[in-house]
């Protein structure tokens, strides 16, 4: 039953291309393409668009986004990068509008060159969550695309649209937390790959009424043993897994823990839990101070400083009784790279194995990943669960 629900849910980003395909979605509704959590989809919502994630995930069109960008830098950004210039995402294709934001210098500087074919808006992303003005310039920041998808798709963005989209976002991220937190039982009900079936292609649906019943019906059957797709371990070793975001494609960590006997209970990554614990404050009257405010605390590494990703991997150390943490970053990331120190020192105070791999999106280092994931895997084995 639930590996039937799963296989389905996995299937929503091929029906929503096949309707662009045809033309069916296209003629209703506009498509904007975004490359990041931060992104206001709310907005874009209420613009009557879809917004759907481009952030490409696989090595095959790095080599094309090379003859353009320097080749060390982030495979993130290349792999999206050479989906746009290639033409092979038919989802950016179809996009009509790509918001972008000033998150890491890669991505900025890429969206210039993204520019020149395609329509880009840029939001500005001020980096110093303290510093007072961060929230105030922000606001002025989700104006400014309302503004922009106004313009572009000739339409009004009124506040009722705003707060409507808010509640239909809100109740995903919420049912979407709860399929989540079913992993702090031990077995999980669900795999590291499960759970990036479900928060990858949840996105690409235009019907967000279909999203939220088929991960109803998800989570229903996740929570009876029955139902599980594999019979799972119980004491089996339950890693975190940090960093970077994954998507289908990229999720050789992954894979490379569950094939060894280890499960990925939870991801903190924008793939995962990163920003589900957030919902936008409804006492706010002003739509846009609600959004800039929910929004402005998501907990990436290009915000400086970033506590409150500390403060989340402590209590999803905790909540998910997790017994080692690695932390993944992808080459040239700066900025997740110079956090793992920030973050490997947290997570050995609390007395718990921490690995920190740097990778690409390539195949080349399967075999030395495997062997250094085994040793982490062995080395829990032989320390006793604190939790
Ligand atoms: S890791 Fe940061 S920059 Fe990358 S998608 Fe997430 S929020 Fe955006
Ligand atoms: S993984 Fe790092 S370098 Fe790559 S796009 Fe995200 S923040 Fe930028």
């Amino acid at each position: 039953m639930l590996e039937t629900l799963l296989e389905e849910f996995s299937l929503l980003r091929e029906q929503e291309m096949m309707d662009l395909f045809h033309g069916r979605g296209k003629k209703e509704r506009k498509v904007v393409g975004i490359y990041c959590t931060y992104c206001p989809k709310e907005l874009i919502l209420a613009a009557g668009a879809l917004p759907v994630g481009l952030c490409g995930t696989r090595e095959e069109t790095i080599s094309a986004a090379e003859q353009d960008l320097p080749r060390n830098l982030c495979p993130l950004i290349k792999s999206s990068y050479g989906y746009a210039k290639t033409g092979k995402c038919p989802f950016f294709y179809f996009s009509d509008l790509i918001v972008g934001e000033t998150t890491c210098d890669g991505k900025k500087k890429m969206f210039e060159i993204m520019s020149t074919f395609k329509p880009v808006h840029v939001m500005q992303l001020p980096h110093l969550r303290e510093a007072g003005a961060g929230i105030s310039l922000w606001r002025g920041e989700l104006h400014r695309l309302r503004a922009r998808l106004e313009r572009e798709f000739n339409v009004e963005i009124d506040d009722a649209a705003i707060w409507e989209a808010i509640e239909v976002l809100d109740r995903e991220r919420e049912v979407v937390k709860a399929i989540c937190d079913l992993n702090q039982l031990d077995p999980p009900p669900l795999s590291g790959l499960d759970l990036l079936t479900i928060t990858w292609s949840k996105g690409y649906c235009s019907d967000k009424e279909e999203v939220l019943a088929r991960l109803k019906e998800i989570y229903v059957a996740a929570q009876r043993p029955d139902g599980q797709k594999n019979k799972r371990r119980k004491g089996a070793p339950r890693i975190l897994l940090t960093g970077c975001p994954v998507g289908i494609g990229s999720e050789k960590v992954i894979r490379l823990v569950e094939e060894q006997g280890g499960y990925v209970v939870a991801m903190e990554n924008c793939t995962g839990y990163k920003r589900l614990e957030l919902q936008v404050d409804r006492s706010i009257k002003d739509p846009y101070e609600a959004l800039a405010r929910k929004y402005y605390s998501i907990p990436c590494s290009c915000m400086s400083p970033n506590k409150s990703r500390l403060e989340l991997l402590e209590r999803m150390i905790s909540n998910f009784s997790v017994n080692a943490v690695i932390d993944l970053t992808w080459q040239a990331c700066h900025t997740y790279n110079i956090e793992a120190k920030t973050v490997g020192s947290m997570v050995k105070k609390m007395g718990l194995p921490y690995l920190h791999l740097e990778s690409d999106y390539a195949n080349s280092d399967v075999g030395s990943l495997q062997i250094r994931i085994g040793a982490l895997l062995e080395l829990v084995a032989a320390v006793p669960r604190r939790w």
